[in-house]
């Protein structure tokens, strides 16, 4: 894979400046990180050097489209990598914060059966330069909204547990070279307990989110097939050694799917998986978004509210997650499986962004 503009570290920059004055290294880096625009705009250098390192700092990301739903409060990138392969990014703008939804990887190999990444299968890993310039640009876009990016959550294409390796440096860069918080920041796992180990080892205190969508192995093996090598009782375990070792809340991402997950019995069975972790596990609830693979529906209004009263009942809170961009495929990988054509491409005058499956609200 070629070295990207966001894989080169300070010391690698420094090294394609070995005739410039030293001052220059901080104007790019600003250029880079600060500011988040490109080099052709990075008016403080001369142009001929502005020109060298366009061609020397090549992009990762081309945009294929862009996507504009939630009255332009949510923007979804689809992003073409150097070798052709397709990811997303989703930008989220709140009242009170912006949330960057990042893809891991392209596609995905655990082939959760509601999920159109899933559904799509496995291309590659992403590299570091990938995933963190999927950041600066949904940060560009902001910025030119007068908007600070303030969160950060991996849950986009992939399964980042399973590419620790660039997901772990990319939050390195995300947190020392973007200045966001780690405890801004969110990795989301479909239960890779060997990933969840390495997280807790991990230097920065990130938050833990955990894709459980069933709370009893018979009905979670069919739609997380990873639940097999990974069954709940262990899965839930090495969430509790996580929270007693971090301190940090692990959450729990709950997809509610007409008639298979989303029955009183279905909640109190999750509410019992709750309180093993103390204190209780969060349980964030969000009514599955369609996808082309996947023939049931999400669960009604009221059956959502019914199920997250229930937990309430039982002692475990949960959030109901306002789906964002439904009318721009926004779920996961609907997008690219749709080859971009799943969403009206809307041309923005400002910069935007992109925005994950959804997002916390209070229900
Ligand atoms: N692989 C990681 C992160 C990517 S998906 C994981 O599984 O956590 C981010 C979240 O979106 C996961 O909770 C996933 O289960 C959920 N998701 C995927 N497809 C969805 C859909 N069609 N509707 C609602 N949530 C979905």
């Amino acid at each position: 894979m070629i070295s990207t503009r966001y894989d080169r570290t300070r010391d690698e920059i420094a090294d394609l400046l070995a005739d410039e004055p030293a001052y220059r290294l901080d104007q790019i880096w600003e250029g880079l990180y600060r500011d988040c625009a490109e080099p052709e705009d990075w008016t403080t250098l001369p142009k001929t050097l502005r020109e060298r390192l366009a061609a020397d700092l090549p992009r990762a990301l081309t945009e294929v489209t862009r996507s504009l739903s939630d009255d332009g409060q949510t923007v979804k990138y689809l992003w073409e990598l150097v070798d052709g392969h397709r990811i997303e990014t989703v930008l989220m703008l709140y009242p009170d914060r912006a949330t960057v939804c990042v893809s891991s990887q392209a596609g995905c190999a655990m082939a959760c059966s509601f999920c159109a990444t899933g559904q799509a299968g496995f291309s590659r890993h992403l590299g570091v330069g990938e995933i963190v310039e999927q950041v600066a640009l949904a940060r560009r876009e902001a910025l030119a909204l007068d908007r600070r990016v303030s969160n950060i959550v991996f849950m986009g294409m992939g399964e980042p547990l399973a590419n620790t390796t660039a997901v772990f440096e990319a939050c390195r860069r995300i947190n020392g070279d973007l200045g966001i918080s780690a405890r801004s920041i969110t990795v989301s796992t479909v239960g890779i307990i060997p990933g969840i180990r390495a997280l807790a080892e991990f230097e920065l205190p990130v938050n833990l989110a955990v894709s459980l969508h069933s709370a009893a192995d018979s009905s979670r093996d069919p739609i997380v097939p990873i639940n097999r090598r990974y069954p709940l009782d262990d899965l839930v375990e090495v969430c509790g050694e996580y929270l007693r070792e971090r301190r940090r809340r692990v959450s729990f991402e709950w997809a509610l799917i007409d008639g298979v997950n989303d029955s009183d019995t279905d909640a109190e069975q999750l509410a019992r998986l709750c309180r093993r972790l103390r204190p209780s596990a969060h349980v964030n609830l969000i009514p599955l978004n369609p996808t082309p693979g996947y023939a049931t529906v999400g669960s009604s209004p009221a059956r959502v509210r019914a199920f997250r009263q229930r937990l309430e009942e039982l002692g475990v809170n949960a959030t109901v997650r306002q789906n964002r961009g439904t009318e721009i495929a926004a779920a996961c990988g609907q997008l690219a499986a749709s080859g971009g054509d799943g969403a009206q491409p809307v041309a923005l005058t400002s910069p935007g962004g992109t925005g994950g499956v959804s997002s916390s609200r209070p229900a």
